[in-house]
């Protein structure tokens, strides 16, 4: 997190544009209104397990062909937002350009997925946001987790509250190349929970009614149901996800 009185000096050096179009803009915001409408929501229908989106009408809740056969650790994950050239753009730059300013648009996008009423639960009983953690390895050289910085803007418009409660144990591929089931492979033992000094479960998971897992994309859900999995073994009841992206 950027502290608010550097946040002043950056803005006196550099005014604030709209990070797709460049047009100028009123302190506190990186997108423009018309950019920021056009990019592409997740609206219903779409699946009611991994939040892809379909066109057309669909009655009711359904579950997608991909879905159908696969039991997730988490109870349902829901995008903001589809891919489309903006949206992956903003990511991209996030994670890989390390315009860390960017977190905060996207984890106010992110927000969005409050709308959806299965999440009433939640924000009532003031579930855990817990992002999906980086190896301290990936850390070093991006020095900052993508996933940290979105929760961080997510915790801000939801008013839930959020902890780093998962760190990643074991270096994984990327695994951008993988199929759905060498990424599960890759995966095995990857995640654990973050214990106190005296190897119990901190007090802020075991005493959260559930838990929501944050990352930046959804593309197969072997990330979060993995991470999904070791929160379940730890005891955590409910588990969702939200993600910026539906990949
Ligand atoms: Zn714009
Ligand atoms: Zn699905």
């Amino acid at each position: 997190m950027i502290p608010p009185f550097m946040k002043l000096v950056l803005d006196g050096l550099y005014p604030p544009i709209c990070e797709l179009c460049g047009c100028g803009l009123s302190e506190g915001k990186a997108l423009c209104e018309t950019c920021s409408e056009k990019l592409p929501r997740i609206v219903s229908p779409f699946c009611g397990t991994c939040g892809e989106s379909f066109a057309g009408m669909i009655d009711g809740a359904f579950d997608c062909p991909n879905c159908k056969d696969i039991s997730f650790h988490f109870e349902f994950a829901l995008a903001a937002m589809d891919r489309c050239e903006e949206t992956l753009e903003l990511v991209h730059r996030l994670k890989y350009g390390k315009e860390i300013h960017l977190a905060g648009a996207l984890g106010k996008l992110a927000c969005g997925v409050f709308s959806d009423r299965r999440f009433a639960i939640a924000l009532q009983e003031k579930w855990l946001l817990v992002p999906v953690p980086l190896h301290q390895s990936r850390l070093r050289k991006r020095h900052f987790n993508q996933a940290e910085e979105i929760a961080h803007a997510v915790a801000k418009c939801s008013e839930l509250p959020m902890a780093k409660i998962l760190k990643r144990v074991r270096r994984t591929e990327t695994q951008t190349r993988l199929t759905r089931k060498q990424r599960m492979e890759n995966l095995k033992k990857a995640f654990a929970v973050r214990t106190t000094w005296n190897k119990k479960i901190p007090a802020a998971l075991t005493g959260a009614p559930g838990v929501i897992l944050v990352d930046d994309v959804f593309t197969t859900g072997s990330t979060v149901d993995a991470c999904a999995k070791v929160l379940r073994k730890a005891g955590v009841k409910r588990v969702a996800v939200i993600t910026v992206l539906r990949g």
